[in-house]
């Protein structure tokens, strides 16, 4: 018989502007007392994570993505508990960053965990090593940055995001239909379906909008920008210009744009 995992949130205590109130990671105990993210290895994040282990010792970390609000702290953890396994989907240029052994995860992959098991969910798009944790027997989701409620995900394409990877993997969880999806950021997903459903919404609002900014001339990102969040504060303007490059990308790839540098049109045009 399997057992459903019965995780407990661990805050992470690295509250800031990406992070907003800080990350949530995830302890399963039980047979095989399992981590979900690292978190950043604030001290404060290791002595809940020895609290909420109440005396057993943590066998091995699970690392949804390289982003350091999620991998950096395997160091941390490595040092107060040198015994602990690190493994995630390999993104070499940037798991070198954190100095720990890491053992390579794939889809499929089936690894114990508490008293149940977790499947390994190739879930690329905001990263391209991202792998969401499934456990069947809760259908239960550990979703890292795959979806957040209350905002949306932010797909960098000078960091390896990718709209239509994003957009995919978002199908693909829709046909697991979670029940509940256990974030890294913000609160627990009790209707993932709804949610997910919403994401792909936006995600089409936002690409006929970049469609009818090229149709109206408009080549430059920036630009694209200034019309489709007119009201954005300065400093995101950054954050809202790469969500625009990855729609164009996306249209690029099927076709649909083509550039000129950093001028973007029509294809056809
Ligand atoms: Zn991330």
């Amino acid at each position: 018989m399997t057992v459903p995992v019965n995780p407990i949130a661990v805050h992470a205590f690295n509250p800031g502007p990406m992070t907003g109130p800080g990350n949530t990671t995830w302890l399963i105990p039980g047979r095989v007392p399992t981590l979900i993210d690292a978190g950043t290895g604030e001290p404060q994040h290791l002595d809940a994570l020895e609290a909420a282990l109440a005396g057993s010792r943590l066998a091995q970390v699970l690392v949804t993505h390289s982003h350091a609000d999620h991998a950096s702290g395997a160091e941390a953890i490595a040092q107060r508990m040198p015994h602990v396994r690190f493994l995630k989907m390999p993104w070499p240029e940037h798991d070198a960053a954190w100095h720990v052994r890491w053992e390579p995860l794939t889809d499929g992959d089936v690894v114990p965990a508490g008293d149940g098991v977790l499947s390994a969910v190739y879930t690329p798009g905001h990263s391209p090593d991202h792998l969401c944790f499934w456990s069947e027997e809760g259908r239960l989701l550990f979703c890292g940055d795959l979806a957040s409620k209350g905002s949306t995900v932010v797909i960098p394409p000078s960091h390896g995001g990718d709209v239509s990877a994003y957009l995919a993997s978002l199908d693909r969880i829709l046909v697991l239909a979670p029940a509940k999806m256990l974030p890294a950021h913000g609160p627990v997903i009790d209707h993932p379906v709804e949610l997910l459903r919403e994401y792909i919404a936006h995600r089409a609002l936002r690409e006929q909008q970049v469609l009818a900014a090229l149709r109206i001339g408009i080549t430059d990102p920036t630009q694209m920008v200034a019309r489709i969040y007119p009201t954005l504060i300065a400093p995101l303007v950054p954050v809202a210009r790469e969500s625009v490059l990855a729609h164009l990308l996306k249209l690029e790839k099927e076709g649909r744009a083509t550039r000129n540098g950093d001028q973007w049109r029509l294809a056809g045009e």
